[in-house]
């Protein structure tokens, strides 16, 4: 069994003084919490002030993206040799990135690949719209992306995958923990295609999608939930420690 892992997406929330502070209150709540990885996913221009504030605690650090270069003419872009030093995590294929930002499985592929080239630990994001649910393509959709994002990478050693139905997320309609895991499963069975069955069954499966310390219990039972992908929750120190005690109790 892989150690579960539950990480914070704080998305574009928290002014540098805000995040320095939600990050110390978080160092009280989440250090004593074991056998679980805690993530912090702050904004870029927190990620230092955050690191800082949790430094010498069990909390480890992640980005919410990258560009795949290393360095270059891309103004306002941030490589994985700048996150290297900084975190241990980043969040790439997020459906967010998907629909405001236009990236596509290939674009995440190479953002995925430059991850692991520079020791960062991505957490991929996959998952289907409402439409696609209701007509019946939530599992080709899903596994469809988790190929695309990991054409021509051998070795499953550091991935995590976070599977985010996108009409969970920030809506309260959280999916119940039947429906997580039937997609689930099949994002299972697709690693174990690609790297055995070995190493696809310590890969960390991650659900996201209004998730909160009252519902965690019923992903946390789940065969193939390892961990939470949180949004809302995680902008709340007490509340992303609820759900982070949640998971590593399971
Ligand atoms: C997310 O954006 O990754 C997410 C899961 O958000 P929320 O927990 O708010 O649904």
């Amino acid at each position: 069994m892989p150690t579960p892992i539950v990480a914070g997406n704080w998305k574009m929330n928290t002014t540098l003084t805000e995040a320095i502070a939600l990050a110390s209150e978080m160092r009280d709540e989440l250090d004593t919490i074991g056998g679980i990885e805690k993530v912090l996913c702050p904004p870029f221009i927190s990620l230092k002030a955050v690191k800082d504030a949790v430094e010498g605690t069990s909390i480890r650090m992640g980005a919410q993206n990258m560009h795949h270069e290393d360095k270059g003419a891309y103004t306002g872009e941030v490589s994985p040799g700048m996150l290297s030093e900084l975190c241990q995590y980043v969040i790439l294929g997020h459906s967010e990135r998907r629909q405001y930002s236009w990236e596509t499985d290939e674009v995440i592929n190479r953002k995925v690949r430059a991850a692991l080239a520079a020791g960062l630990r991505p957490i991929l994001c996959v998952g289907e719209g409402l439409e696609e649910r209701e007509e019946g393509l939530a599992k080709s959709v899903v596994t469809a992306q988790l190929r695309g994002a990991l054409n021509h990478i051998s070795s499953s050693d550091t991935l995590a995958i976070a599977y985010e139905p996108i009409w969970a997320i920030g809506t309260g309609m959280a999916a119940t923990g039947k429906a997580a895991e039937e997609i689930m499963s099949a994002i299972r069975s697709t690693l174990i295609d690609l790297y055995g069955s070995a190493a696809a069954m310590e890969v960390p499966l991650l659900y996201g999608g209004s998730v909160t310390p009252d519902n965690v219990a019923e992903y946390a039972s789940q065969p193939n939930v390892n961990g939470a992908l949180v949004g809302g929750a995680s902008l709340d120190a007490k509340r992303f420690a609820g759900i982070a005690r949640g998971m590593a109790t399971g």
